[in-house]
């Protein structure tokens, strides 16, 4: 085990391997900490994904499988959208997480299994390193400069540091993990209604060889549903949505927290950076945040290498990645999470009107806004051809983030 590195990356999720792989790249060393004893697993999200960011990060077309058609299906409504050109795409979870810890150790990175990041060190304010915990349960510190959280929700360290006080709001899931022989493997679903998903909504996606995941997501505290009794009242009702689950069966059964209350006003402090969940940076539209978290990463590990070889880990050193997040993702990401709050409270009948809204956009559009790509020159084109937009909130929702 080593006792002093440049950077301690905590968590071994996609954000936290892409953090370890940047950070060594630059030139750091680097020791990555992961609470499981497998990277990858348990698997705690559905994968869902884009193929364009997918190309963009080096992740080979063998770990996702593309879809074509994305069915968005409300009380009383349906919007049909089909691609001759795939946009979206399921992920193998378990095996593209390793694919990233590959890279990170070929770029120098250690990777430690099984080993818990407990507490931060910190000296008169700023992180001296962590005190960790390995799978023999042997305690001990370990000397860093900077640590980078990439613990997901829970944003542990941030918060011990004062960085920032922990997240509030957050989507609960519930999903199998299906071997579904009968499933239309083209196809992702997305479904939305007080009866499927109060304040949040269901998805089917395909991921490939005939398994797919199923799987309900709600809002806390904008609701106290419990996203597992109505899993199972989905598989019940599968026909009902046009989902062929004849012979389907769970292989797996997943739940997890994802932040939904927006990108945090601050990610980085004295000899600390957040990226992924733990600072907010997922997409609130949809609860999407495995490609956000792999950017983040990389940003944050190039900055990180950079403040090394510079001697300087300060906050205002490192505060150049949260300049560069916030210049890149952060109007996407503050009008995602404004429309999250406003869709969360939708009634059914409302959400026929969106539906109907929706189907009158063209794929590539709705693709875009699906990507949280919501102020691209699509949006204009989108508001040009359809002024009824305007009518649904589109205006006050541009307001609000200040555009
Ligand atoms: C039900 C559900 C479905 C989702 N579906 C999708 C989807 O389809 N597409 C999508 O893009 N996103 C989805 N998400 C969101 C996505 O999973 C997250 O945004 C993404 O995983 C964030 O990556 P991360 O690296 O920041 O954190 P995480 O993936 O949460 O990784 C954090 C890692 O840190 C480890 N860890 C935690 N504490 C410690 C510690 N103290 N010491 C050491 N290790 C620690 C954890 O074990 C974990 O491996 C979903 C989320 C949920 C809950």
């Amino acid at each position: 085990m080593l006792s002093e590195v440049d950077v301690i990356v905590a968590g071994g999720g996609p954000g936290g391997l892409a953090a370890a792989e940047a950070a060594a790249r630059g030139g750091a060393t680097v020791a990555i900490f992961e609470k499981n004893s497998e990277i990858g697993s348990p698997t705690r999200t559905s994968g869902g994904s884009f193929i364009r960011d997918m190309e963009e990060l080096g992740i080979p077309a063998h770990l996702y499988h593309a879809v074509k058609i994305c069915r968005f299906v409300s009380p009383n409504r349906t919007a049909r959208f089909e691609y001759d050109e795939p946009i979206a795409c399921g992920m193998d979870v378990r095996r593209t997480y390793q694919f990233l810890a590959q890279r990170a150790i070929l770029a120098g990175a250690h990777v430690f299994p099984a080993t818990s990041v407990l507490d931060l060190s910190m000296d008169s304010g700023r992180t001296t390193g962590a005190k960790i915990k390995n799978f023999r349960g042997k305690e001990m510190d370990v000397r860093s400069r900077i640590v980078i959280d990439a613990t997901g929700y829970r944003a542990g360290l941030l918060r011990q540091a004062g960085v920032m006080n922990g997240h509030q709001r957050f989507g609960v899931g519930a999903e199998y993990d299906l071997y579904a022989p009968n499933y239309n493997e083209e196809e992702v679903v997305l479904i939305v209604g007080s009866v499927v998903a109060p304040s949040g909504y269901a998805w089917a996606l395909p991921y490939g060889n005939h398994r797919v995941r199923l799987g309900v997501g709600v809002i806390h505290a904008d609701t106290s549903a419990n996203p597992e009794d109505y899993l199972n009242r989905l598989v019940e009702n599968a026909e009902r949505f046009g989902m062929d689950l004849r012979g389907a069966q769970p292989v797996e059964y997943h739940t997890g927290l994802i932040p939904s209350d927006g990108l945090c006003d601050r990610f980085v402090g004295n000899g600390i950076m957040g990226v992924g969940d733990s600072a907010g940076q997922p997409s609130a539209l949809l609860g999407e945040g495995i490609r956000w978290a792999i950017w983040a990463g990389k940003m944050a590990g190039e900055v990180a290498a950079e403040a090394i070889q510079a001697g300087d880990c300060s906050a205002d050193f490192l505060a150049r990645y949260e300049k560069r997040w916030k210049a890149k993702h952060g109007p996407n990401l503050r009008v995602a999470s404004e429309i999250n709050r406003r869709i969360a409270r939708w009634s059914d009948e409302r959400w026929d009107r969106g539906t109907e809204t929706l189907s009158r956009l063209t794929p590539y559009q709705f693709g875009q806004a699906l990507k949280t790509e919501l102020l691209g020159g699509w949006a204009f084109q989108a508001l040009w051809s359809n002024p009824g937009l305007l009518k649904t909130g589109a205006r006050e929702i541009l307001r609000r983030v200040g555009l």
